[in-house]
C-alpha cells in the first residue's frame, strides 16, 4: 500500500526536504478546493538488477502541463529541472530490492478563486513490489464518470478521483479491488486510477478519451506494443455487457501496470487469454530492459 509509507524525503520548494517539514499552508487553495495536478511514474530495475530507470518520464512532464494549463495553474518548471528534481529524489529513496513510483503533483500554494495563482511542485516517491500484480476481482460502480464538461477526465486532477474515491469504497464493500465507472451514457469510462482493456474475438479494445478516461501513456505504450505483436487494437465505446462477454479484461496504469482481471462482478474469466499473456510478456521484457522497444523509453537514474 504506497499510501502507508512515510519516506524520509520529499521533493519540494525546489529542493529535497524531510518528510515532516514537507507542509502547505491551511489557506491555500490546494487544500480548501483541492486544487492541484499529478503525475504517477514508474521507476524499474533492469531484470538483471544493475540499473534503475524511469518509464516514460518526457510523456507524464508534457500530460503534467497539459493538465496546468487546462486547471489554470502556472508552471515555469522546464523538463531538465522536472528530470533532475525527480533523478534527486529517487538516489535518496533507491534501494536494491524495491522499485519505486514517483508522484510529481502541482499545487495552488497561494491564489484565490484562480487569480495571483503561485504554484509549487512537490514530489513523493514510495517503494514497489517488483513482483507483477495479481489477478483483480473488479464490480461496476453506480458511481458515474463526469462529463468533458463537467470534470474533464482529460485533467489528471486531485478532483477527479473524488469520484474514483466513492467507486472503490462502494467496491470494498462488495469486496472488489477496483471498480470500472461507466459514463452518462452507461457505456465504459475508466476505472479509479486506470484504463479498462477488453478483449472481443482477439482484438485488444479500449475506450477513446471522449468517453471519460484519462490520455493514459500506459495504453498508448501497449497499443504500440500491439502494433509489433500483430494484435488488433482498437479504441471505441465499450457498452457495459461487452463486460460480460468478453475473452479476457485487464486494467492499464503507471501505478496499476496491467492488472488482469479475475473476475468482473459475478462472472469468472478464463485464466489465461492468450492476447493478454503475449502482451503482458512484452510489456514485462521491455520494462525490465530485456527487450528493447521504441514505445519503452527508460530514463537511466
Ligand atoms: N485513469 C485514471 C483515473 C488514472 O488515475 C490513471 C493513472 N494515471 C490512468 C487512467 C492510466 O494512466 P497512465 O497509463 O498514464 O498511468
Amino acid at each position: 500500500m504506497v499510501q502507508l509509507q512515510k519516506p524520509p524525503y520529499v521533493y519540494m520548494g525546489g529542493r529535497i526536504t524531510p518528510w515532516d517539514e514537507a507542509t502547505i499552508h491551511v489557506g491555500s487553495e490546494a487544500l480548501i478546493r483541492g486544487i492541484s495536478v499529478f503525475e504517477g511514474i514508474k521507476g524499474y530495475w533492469r531484470h538483471d538488477g544493475s540499473e534503475f530507470a524511469l518509464l516514460a518520464l518526457r510523456e507524464h512532464y508534457d500530460r503534467l502541463l497539459r493538465s496546468a494549463e487546462l486547471q489554470h495553474l502556472p508552471c515555469a518548471i522546464t523538463f531538465e529541472e522536472f528530470r533532475e528534481a525527480c533523478i534527486s529524489l529517487v538516489r535518496r529513496l533507491l534501494i536494491k530490492e524495491r522499485d519505486l513510483w514517483l508522484r510529481p503533483t502541482l499545487f495552488a500554494v497561494q491564489g484565490h478563486w484562480g487569480e495571483d495563482t503561485v504554484t509549487d511542485l512537490v514530489i513523493t516517491s514510495y517503494h514497489q513490489d517488483k513482483k507483477r500484480p495479481d489477478p483483480i476481482d473488479i464490480g461496476i460502480s453506480t458511481w458515474q464518470r463526469p462529463s468533458d464538461s463537467a470534470l474533464p477526465a482529460r485533467i489528471k486532477a486531485a478532483a477527479n478521483y473524488q469520484i474514483g474515491r466513492f467507486a472503490r469504497i462502494e467496491g470494498r464493500r462488495q469486496g472488489f479491488s477496483d471498480m470500472v465507472m461507466l459514463n452518462s451514457a452507461g457505456r465504459v469510462a475508466e476505472a479509479s486510477g486506470s484504463c479498462v482493456l477488453i478483449v472481443r474475438n482477439g482484438k485488444v479494445v479500449t475506450p477513446p478519451w471522449h468517453e471519460g478516461c484519462l490520455e493514459s501513456i500506459t495504453v498508448d505504450t501497449i497499443e504500440a506494443l500491439c502494433q509489433s505483436l500483430q494484435i488488433p487494437f482498437e479504441r471505441r465505446p465499450i457498452d457495459r455487457t461487452e463486460l460480460g462477454i468478453a475473452e479476457g479484461a485487464c486494467l492499464a496504469g503507471t501505478l496499476m501496470e496491467l492488472g488482469r482481471v479475475r473476475r468482473i462482478e459475478a462472472r469468472k474469466l478464463r485464466e489465461h487469454c492468450p492476447v493478454l499473456d503475449r502482451i503482458e510478456d512484452e510489456f514485462w521484457a521491455c520494462v525490465r530492459g530485456q527487450r528493447m522497444h521504441p514505445a519503452v523509453r527508460l530514463t537511466t537514474v
